[in-house]
């Protein structure tokens, strides 16, 4: 296994691929929320393409709509106005049961405060969301293989010690990555990642994004980090602020 607690993280990526398709985009995506009588509008107008195999970062202060955004492109919310496609196809508009598979299938979340079950061990909660997904029986006929692929994953984030560990005897930075595992498991097109380091100390943040970017680099997965961290947000091929419901480029290292 690579040792990836040497890698880099501030290094910025040199090798971008800037003719890659679009993978994942907006357009003119507005989303409010209502209060009371009153429509309090979070996203005005946000428009992206992400690139297959990009690692984009989001900044922008609390409270600006960043995770919003994550949610309404990763389907888990509706946009109020406008669009989000998926390889050039709108997908937002689709019916409920199609976005919850598709959902499923293209897209992993990770999230600030990891969300591991804490009864599971590690091992277990990589596992669980491929439980949920197929039936028992099904589950039960492949469950060697998916043993294996599990393992497999916790190998890749370098867990492999701590596979019959509960949630409680990890550390913050063992958690998430037990909890960038479960997103793997599935094998995604598309990682979301919510603030993964805003719960960790500045070394531990730094091992994550650079498990991240190993991931990014050498699996291919497209990548939308959010943080309000910019030292680790720069380290990504491109970098965006939301700021009054709106996306601006502050850097592309392409
Ligand atoms: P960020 O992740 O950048 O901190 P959020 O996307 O969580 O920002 O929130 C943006 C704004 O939308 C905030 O003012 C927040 O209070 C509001 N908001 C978020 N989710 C909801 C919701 N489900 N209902 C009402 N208001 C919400
Ligand atoms: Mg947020």
């Amino acid at each position: 296994m690579p040792d990836l607690l040497s890698l880099e993280p501030t290094r910025r990526i040199m090798q971008t691929t800037p003719i890659a398709p679009v993978h994942l985009a907006s357009i003119a995506l507005e989303k409010s929320y209502r209060k009371g009588d009153l429509q309090i509008p979070v996203l005005r107008g946000v428009e992206i393409k992400i690139r297959r195999g990009e690692f984009l970062s989001i900044v922008g202060q609390s409270g600006s709509g960043k995770s919003t955004l994550l949610h309404v492109m990763g389907l888990l919310d509706s946009p109020s106005v406008g669009e989000v496609l998926l390889d050039g196809d709108r997908i937002d508009d689709l019916p409920q049961k199609t976005r919850d598979e598709l959902r499923n299938r293209v897209f992993g979340f990770v999230f600030q405060f990891y969300h591991l079950l804490p009864e599971l061990t590690v091992l277990e909660n990589v596992l669980a969301p491929l439980m949920i997904r197929h039936s028992m029986l099904s589950y039960w006929k492949r469950r060697r293989e998916f043993r294996l692929a599990a393992e497999e994953i916790l190998e890749k984030v370098g867990l492999t010690h701590r596979l019959k560990h509960k949630p409680n005897e990890l550390s913050g930075g063992e958690m998430q990555r037990a909890a960038i595992a479960r997103a793997l498991v599935a094998k995604p097109e598309i990682l979301l990642a919510d603030e993964p380091t805003g719960n960790l100390d500045a070394g531990t943040g730094h091992e994550i994004l650079g498990l991240l970017r190993h991931l990014n680099e050498q699996e291919g997965l497209t990548i939308v980090m959010v943080t309000h961290d910019e030292s680790l947000a720069r380290s990504a091929h491109r970098l965006v602020r939301l700021t009054e419901g709106r996306l601006e480029l502050l850097s592309d290292a392409a």
